[in-house]
């Protein structure tokens, strides 16, 4: 089987590219022998289409709506732990919240976060990280986990604000 390519967007661009989300999804889930049920797809799909990232009860309340039935928010927690562990799915840890992960990068990507538009996109955190690591070290501290997000005003909202003085 031809491996999915890796899907271009990510969550500052939403819209398009569902179908190849979704289609990477699955293979990755397939490598995992993970299945990628309707419900986990779903919430996959409520972090794929917004902009911002969504916390757990939002996409609960929005799913409970389109399927017409109560979501339990600790189901959709569930999915994202294990889409989390599949490297579909990035928490924003300062918003308590999801956003699409970058899967040419480690799961810890650097998250840039607009304070403009909300937006979040991840990009390259290795050699931030490799930093953090050392530093660590250094000071005899074992890490147990990183976070590395930079909030500012995404070239968009940058590009907006000029235009409008
Ligand atoms: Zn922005």
């Amino acid at each position: 089987m031809e491996p999915a390519a890796t899907p271009s967007r990510s969550v500052s661009d939403p819209g398009d590219g569902w179908e190849q989300i979704r289609e990477y999804a699955r293979q990755r889930c397939d490598q995992r022998s993970v299945k990628l049920t309707s419900f986990r797809e779903a919430v996959l799909r409520q972090i794929a289409l917004s902009k911002q990232p969504r916390g757990a009860y939002d996409i609960a309340t929005r799913l409970g709506a389109e399927l017409g039935k109560r979501v339990a928010p600790n189901s959709v927690y569930r999915v994202l732990d294990l889409l989390i562990e599949c490297g579909l799915v990035q928490r924003v840890e300062s918003k308590q919240a999801y956003c699409l992960a970058a899967p040419q990068f480690s799961k810890n990507a650097l998250l840039l976060m607009c304070e403009g538009c909300g937006a979040v996109e991840p990009v390259d955190g290795s050699a931030i990280e490799d930093a953090m690591r050392q530093q660590a070290k250094a000071a005899h501290f074992r890490p147990l986990r990183k976070v590395i997000e930079i909030t500012g005003i995404c070239e968009a909202c940058d590009a907006a604000q000029a235009r409008d003085g």
